[in-house]
């Protein structure tokens, strides 16, 4: 069957988008990868979205991960796990997701490295002033790396972070972009910068972003969390 109109209309929609940001910034499309967040959706929507080539998607609470990825192991994909991860849930997760956007603390590094395969990770930076947020503060992101590039089977990309409510995201994407820059002058290879949502994805990619995690603007509205 084919996938909903809706869907195919939105997805078109934001990809137009992705490119005019590209475009505006100088930048190449195919530096930027494109990740649909589908959580709390049904399976049956991540089969329409790989029928109009979507091959990366991300999902954030293991629960509702898992179920879907066993049942569409059949389609091209790469599984990208965006939420917070609980250390005891770190081996259950890479059995499906290869990479790991939200590695925030030494004991979920250790976790993840004792997996049955190896993973590529991003660190989650904070970026807000409130240390309760997901995320590494900015002044303790190379130690954490330091504990990344001890464990051969994984291979760090790069930083990720969610722009805070309370700030202009450009702003925000801007120090991330700093953050980047220092971790690269010990780790040369972590270029990649996870950020950019559906509402500010132009500024993420203005900043450099390198992954893009778009949810609601491609899927629509999420369904109550299951
Ligand atoms: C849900 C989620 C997204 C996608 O958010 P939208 O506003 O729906 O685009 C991106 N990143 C993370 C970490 C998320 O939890």
């Amino acid at each position: 069957m084919a996938p909903d109109a809706a869907l195919t209309a939105r997805h078109a929609r934001v990809e137009a988008a992705v490119v005019e940001a590209c475009r505006a910034a100088g930048r190449a499309r195919d530096e930027v990868t494109l990740i649909v967040v589908t959580k709390f959706h049904p399976a049956s929507l991540i089969r329409d979205l790989a029928a109009l080539g979507v091959r990366d998607v991300g999902e954030n609470r293991h629960q509702d991960a898992a179920p879907k990825a066993e049942q569409l192991t059949d389609l091209p994909l790469t599984w990208h796990f965006v939420g917070q991860l609980q250390s005891n849930k770190a081996r259950a997760v890479a059995e499906y997701a290869r990479v790991i956007h939200s590695v925030d603390r030494a004991s979920l590094v250790s976790a993840l490295a004792r997996a049955e395969r190896p993973l590529d990770v991003f660190l989650e930076v904070n970026l807000t002033d409130d240390p309760g947020r997901g995320g590494v503060a900015p002044g303790a992101v190379l130690p954490l790396a330091e504990q990344v590039l001890a464990h051969p089977q994984l291979r760090l990309r790069g930083v990720m972070a969610v722009a805070p409510l309370d700030e202009q995201p450009r702003a925000a994407f801007a120090r991330l972009r700093g953050v980047s820059e220092r971790l690269r002058a010990v780790a040369p290879a972590a270029t990649d910068i996870s950020a950019g949502m559906s509402n500010d994805f132009a500024e993420a990619i203005a900043e450099g972003a390198t992954h893009l995690r778009i949810g609601t603007a491609i899927t629509g509205e999420r369904p109550p969390r299951p």
